[in-house]
């Protein structure tokens, strides 16, 4: 590192790190803004000014999109923000998207060196929403325009944030792309999965538009493959979704990106567990999603209802800070192992904690009981941790008899999701074990030529961040391959 770099940076021993302010739990709880204030310029320099400048950068190798982020932190510590937005720009296609909700903890910032030291890491999440958040303020991000166009077009199933990805690199190389999305909106789980209080919708719509006015065309409404699997609630309006066949698709484009998520609902398995106001989680978001877009929709909320949420994912805790947000008169979660166990983001799950979510880790339901078809109670059990299982987590067992009831009349599943039947889709696709399809581990492409897929129908249920780089990892693999198509066809 040079005598002037050094002067600039290293600065956590004298400066602490610091979030950007977040708003009093008993205020946010209020209503549907995102939680956390911007960080104002001098404090995002002062802030970049703390990471080590690590030789092996162990928050890059632990950010899935490979990020440079000790140069963009330098740059930015430096003044030079058009410069580290442009660098971070380079490896990520929503920087301020990632910034946000990546769960930071168990990622980038996870590995920062620093943190390991005690220190407290840099706050590369924040710092990197900021830069772009001032970028786009600034008129830094750039409209897409490829230098060339070329002829052969592209169908991409799905405009969720792999798709958008996807869309983005491919158009920047001049192809026609097309994105078909079974729902009236793009932006997949960005739009009607994650809800505003962390992440706005205005901040999705901006990607959207501008990969609209950059040429990439959106068909909204429109599902492809046979028909929906009834077999899942997709949320999708029947009236304005109208189908198109895989092979149709196959006719139209030169190649096909299958990034189509995954929406099939983990079921609970309770007696009990199919009366009426025991509800799935993605439905009950997507509502919400919907209400505050300003949609019209018939919705049970939890309004003066006492709520239990099932689960520890990111899911389970967007659902019971919705449920605190819709004035629920109390909101419980139920999960199986301990808070250092849970799968979720911890930083959400303080969050959630502080806006009054009541957590009874090391519980699971047993039983769900009605008066009159009304719910009542969720009869849980006490588990204990055991032994680690082959994939390295702690298995769990009840602790007989420790039963105890916790009042509901609300109950949300969140258990994670699993594919639907993409044989209904195209019947030739490979798909692993788990109904994922299977691609080439680097190229994303399928068994059949010219069909790729990436993001959650390829990973099985992730994280935006790896979407994004799946997506941008197919694109690439697809430029090349449409390449040889065109020169195919100029020489026949
Ligand atoms: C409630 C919730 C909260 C989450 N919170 C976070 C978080 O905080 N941080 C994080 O990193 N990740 C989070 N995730 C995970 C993240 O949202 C997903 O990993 C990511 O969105 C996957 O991207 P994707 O593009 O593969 O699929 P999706 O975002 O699911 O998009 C797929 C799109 O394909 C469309 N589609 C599906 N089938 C068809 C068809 N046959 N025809 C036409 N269109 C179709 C769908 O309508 C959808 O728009 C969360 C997930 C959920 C459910
Ligand atoms: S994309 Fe996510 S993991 Fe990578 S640097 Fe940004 S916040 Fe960290």
């Amino acid at each position: 590192m040079s005598k002037q770099s050094s002067e600039t940076m290293l600065k956590f021993i004298e400066i602490d790190g610091e979030m950007p302010a977040k708003r009093d739990a008993k205020i946010r709880a209020e209503d549907f803004g995102e939680i956390y204030a911007d960080y104002i310029k001098t404090k995002a320099q002062e802030q970049s000014s703390r990471c080590s400048q690590c030789g092996v950068p162990f928050c890059q190798s632990a950010c899935p999109l490979q990020n440079n982020i000790p140069d963009w932190l330098y740059l930015s510590a430096e003044g030079r923000l058009e410069e580290a937005y442009q660098l971070s720009a380079q490896t990520n296609s929503m920087p301020e998207i990632c910034g946000r909700i990546c769960p930071q903890d168990r990622l980038c910032e996870g590995a920062c060196v620093i943190e390991k030291s005690g220190h407290g890491a840099v706050t590369i999440g924040a710092i990197e929403k900021t830069l772009t958040d001032n970028a786009w303020k600034n008129g830094w991000v750039a409209p897409i325009s490829p230098a060339n166009e070329r002829a052969l077009s592209v169908g991409i199933i799905g405009a969720g944030p792999a798709g958008l990805a996807a869309a983005e690199a491919l158009r920047e190389q001049g192809w026609q792309v097309c994105i078909y999305d079974r729902h009236d909106r793009a932006g997949g789980l960005l739009m009607y999965g994650i809800p505003n209080f962390k992440l706005d919708k205005k901040i999705v719509k901006r990607r959207i538009d501008r990969l609209e006015k950059g040429g990439v065309k959106f068909v909204l409404g429109t599902n492809i493959g046979p028909n929906v699997d009834t077999n899942v609630d997709t949320n999708v309006d029947p009236n304005i979704s109208t189908d198109i066949s895989f092979a149709d698709l196959q006719a139209k484009h030169a190649a096909i990106l299958v990034a189509t998520g995954v929406y099939k609902s983990r079921a609970l398995q309770v007696p009990g567990c199919g009366a009426q106001g025991v509800i799935e989680a993605l439905p009950y978001l997507t509502h919400s999603n919907r209400l505050g877009l300003g949609d019209k929709v018939q919705m049970e909320t939890a309004k003066g209802k006492d709520v239990v949420v099932i689960g520890g994912g990111d899911t389970a805790m967007d659902c019971v800070r919705t449920a605190i947000r819709q004035h629920a008169k109390s909101v419980t979660c139920l999960y199986r192992r301990d808070q250092a166990n849970m799968p979720g983001s911890a930083r959400e799950t303080k969050n959630a904690m502080d806006e009054g979510v009541k957590f009874n880790w090391l519980a699971a339901p047993q039983s769900i009981h009605d008066t009159n078809g009304e719910i009542t109670k969720v009869r849980a059990v006490k588990m204990r941790l055991g032994l680690p299982d082959r994939s390295g987590r702690q298995t769990v067992s009840p602790i007989q008899g420790s039963e105890f009831d916790v009042k509901a009349d609300m109950v949300i599943q969140a258990l994670g999701f699993t594919p639907e039947d993409m044989h209904r889709l195209n019947s030739e696709i490979k798909l692993s074990k788990h109904g994922t399809i299977k691609t080439h581990p680097t190229r994303f492409e399928t068994n059949i030529a010219g069909v790729y897929a990436a993001g959650d129908i390829v990973r099985g249920a992730s994280l935006v961040v790896w979407a994004i780089r799946e997506g941008r990892d197919a694109a690439m693999a697809m430029h090349k391959y449409l390449l040889e198509q065109s020169m195919c066809a100029a020489e026949e």
